[in-house]
């Protein structure tokens, strides 16, 4: 079968698109025929090597997958269903989506919603899925439409693209930050209300500032973050899922002991299943498939290490859903 590869042979990081010996794939108790697997963050930074996200070699990255069941020694799943795989570790510890076929852990499977068809859910992928964790977490501490706007940091990109087109549907109102005053029209046409320059958030800010958001959904880590904390109204939430801009959170505790703000941590990768059935019931209910079009490009599983490199430059824009067969 074809698979991309990444092989760390005498400390040389090396992926290449080759014909992987089937046999070999890890044990699991379901084989899938992969249809399509996103492009994701996760998935250039294990690509490219630029950071240590794979732990074994060699190693077929790709952490979320969408196909069909060729094989199963599980009661859940037959042969024939449609299934969707994010995270638990695949394309990281266990060979991943970035292939015609995975085996895996039937417990790591969800069926696809009946939404969507195979593209569609990689297109969303595990972007587009942990964009709904954020929105369910502002939810959960009850951010409402009417308390305020939204902002959106890294909205060009994967999770911010969803998250806005969501937001913006259940009523929201959004702002966007982005580095990239070009996506202006395309962050619009997604439902934002206006548009921020990431310069005006991306230096060292005072613990305090102006309240303004009364939600935030933060990819961008840093002192994004940290100012996107310092400007959230009283008793407004941040959550945060990101690192695009760095690791680091050089913040101070004001906003969270004089303000109440909350910081709400959001993990798609061990996210329990109920919580995952969830997002993805959600998304078939509140995410416009027209507009998941129109942030979705295709590409072919050869073109991924070429898109890995311009994706960790912050110049793809919204979602790309790769066909590996
Ligand atoms: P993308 O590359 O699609 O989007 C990231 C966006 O962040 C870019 O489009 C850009 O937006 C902005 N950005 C890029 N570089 C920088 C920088 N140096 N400083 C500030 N902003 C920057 O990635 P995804 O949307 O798929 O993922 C975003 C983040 O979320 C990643 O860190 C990823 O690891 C994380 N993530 C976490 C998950 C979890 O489970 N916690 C799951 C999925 C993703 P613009 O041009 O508009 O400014």
């Amino acid at each position: 079968m074809k698979a991309l590869l990444i092989e760390n042979n005498n400390n040389e990081y090396q992926t290449e698109l080759k014909n992987f010996d089937e046999n070999l794939l890890p044990e699991g108790d379901v084989t899938v025929e992969v249809e399509y697997s996103g492009l994701n963050y996760k998935d250039a930074l294990a690509i490219t090597g630029k950071s240590p996200v794979v732990r074994q070699f060699p190693m077929i990255p790709g952490i979320d997958f969408a196909g069909k069941v060729i094989q199963s020694d599980s009661p859940n799943f037959k042969e024939g269903d449609t299934v969707v795989l994010n995270g638990w570790g695949v394309g990281e510890r266990h060979c991943g989506g970035l292939a015609e076929r995975a085996r895996v852990k039937s417990d790591w499977l969800i069926p696809l919603p009946a939404a969507f068809n195979a593209r569609q859910a990689m297109a969303i992928g595990t972007a587009g899925y942990t964009a709904m964790l954020c929105v369910l977490e502002l939810e959960k501490h009850g951010v409402k439409p009417e308390d305020g706007e939204i902002l959106v940091t890294g909205a060009a990109g994967g999770v911010g693209s969803v998250a806005i087109a969501i937001l913006a549907k259940l009523g929201y109102k959004v702002i966007a930050l982005t580095g990239r005053a070009s996506q202006a029209d395309y962050l619009k046409s997604l439902g934002a209300h206006d548009i921020l320059d990431r310069a005006e958030m991306s230096q060292p800010g005072r613990p305090l500032g102006r309240e303004r958001w009364a939600g935030v959904i933060d990819v961008v880590g840093s002192h994004v973050l940290a100012n996107a904390c310092a400007t959230t109204q009283y008793g407004g939430v941040v959550a945060a899922c990101g690192l695009a801009g760095g690791m680091d959170f050089p913040a101070s505790v004001a906003p969270f002991i004089l303000r109440g703000v909350k910081l709400a941590g959001v993990d798609s990768v061990m996210c329990p299943y109920e919580k995952r059935m969830e997002a993805w019931s959600r998304l078939a209910t509140d995410l416009d498939l027209e507009l998941l079009e129109s942030l979705t490009t295709d590409i072919a599983l050869d073109e991924a290490i070429e898109k890995s490199e311009a994706l960790l430059a912050g110049e793809v824009r919204g979602r790309l859903v790769v066909k590996t067969m």
